[in-house]
């Protein structure tokens, strides 16, 4: 089918996913589709379920019913090898960084070439320093610990950690969570621009509406245990369910919504590296 032939490469696949903890059903049948080299994000209130969604994605937690596809592969009957392989394919920015506090910036970065590939220190050093660049972190941040780093460096030196198995896939829960609005919007730009750079597809969990207009490519929105909508923000806006409106009311979407259009008239004057 002509159709099918254009239609993106699913690399996420959620079908009818239950998922209780004792009688409280958080999800009732989600169903979503994350599309390679594009930024999804999960929007909905506080417990709606959006962290166990994550969770789900990246084999910390097994849904009650309903199937969970990642790259080709279906979590339910995967063997240890396959997770094990599988996990090196994704890169995972947790809200609290996790960083270890007694290791430099440059040691944290390399520790996942430490555990999973044959490599020198020298080799190890080398790559993990591509990686420091890569977030746009001065060289002599590498020997400094994180007890050093502001927040905005922290968030920046996660990702280069995150991104140095060269994943496909990266997951971010709340990057700009925290951070001062400059900050914020440095690691918007810099989001953006690892999407373009490697062809990685982005899935995070953002409030950050300044993210979710100027960044996310389609947005799915999560209340009552299911999706109610998925879209870009745009799309989204449009849509009359109370579940999906609820959050494109109030004087700081607006602002957000009002902001949009001046970044992404800039924007297009900036050269774009992207072979898209
Ligand atoms: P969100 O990230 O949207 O705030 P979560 O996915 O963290 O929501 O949680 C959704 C609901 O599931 C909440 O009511 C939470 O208390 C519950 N929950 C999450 N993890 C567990 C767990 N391990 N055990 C019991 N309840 C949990
Ligand atoms: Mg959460």
């Amino acid at each position: 089918m002509a159709d099918a032939d254009r239609a993106p490469e699913i690399v996420i696949d959620m079908q009818q996913v239950v998922t209780r903890f004792g009688s409280h059903v958080v999800h009732k049948g989600i169903n979503l589709q994350v599309r390679r080299a594009e930024i999804f994000a999960v929007i909905g209130g506080s417990g709606s379920g959006k962290s166990t969604l994550l969770r789900e994605m990246i084999l910390l937690h097994t849904p009650n019913e309903g199937s969970v596809q990642v790259l080709g592969t279906t979590l339910a009957d995967i063997t240890a090898a396959a997770a094990l392989a599988l996990r090196q394919r994704f890169g995972v920015l947790f809200q609290h960084g996790g960083l270890f506090g007694s290791l430099t910036v440059l040691e944290n970065i390399g520790l996942p070439l430490r555990e999973h590939r044959k490599l020198s220190d020298a080799q190890i050093d080398s790559i993990a320093k591509t990686k420091l660049a890569a977030v746009q972190l001065h060289a002599d941040v590498a020997n400094q610990y994180p007890s050093e780093l502001s927040g905005g460096m922290l968030k920046r030196a996660a990702l280069a950690r995150a991104l140095v198995l060269d994943p496909e896939l990266l997951f971010l829960d709340e990057p700009t969570a925290g951070l001062d609005p400059q900050s914020a919007a440095g690691i918007d730009a810099l989001v953006r621009e690892l999407c373009e750079k490697f062809g990685l597809t982005i899935v995070m969990i953002t409030h950050d509406l300044d993210t979710l207009w100027q960044v996310v490519d389609r947005v799915a929105v999560l209340a009552d245990g299911t999706v109610q909508g998925v879209g870009s923000m745009a799309a989204l806006s449009k849509m009359e369910q109370p579940g999906i409106q609820a959050f494109f009311e109030g004087p700081r979407s607006r602002a957000a919504q009002t902001q949009t259009h001046a970044v992404a008239a800039s924007a297009h004057k900036e050269p774009s590296s992207k072979p898209k």
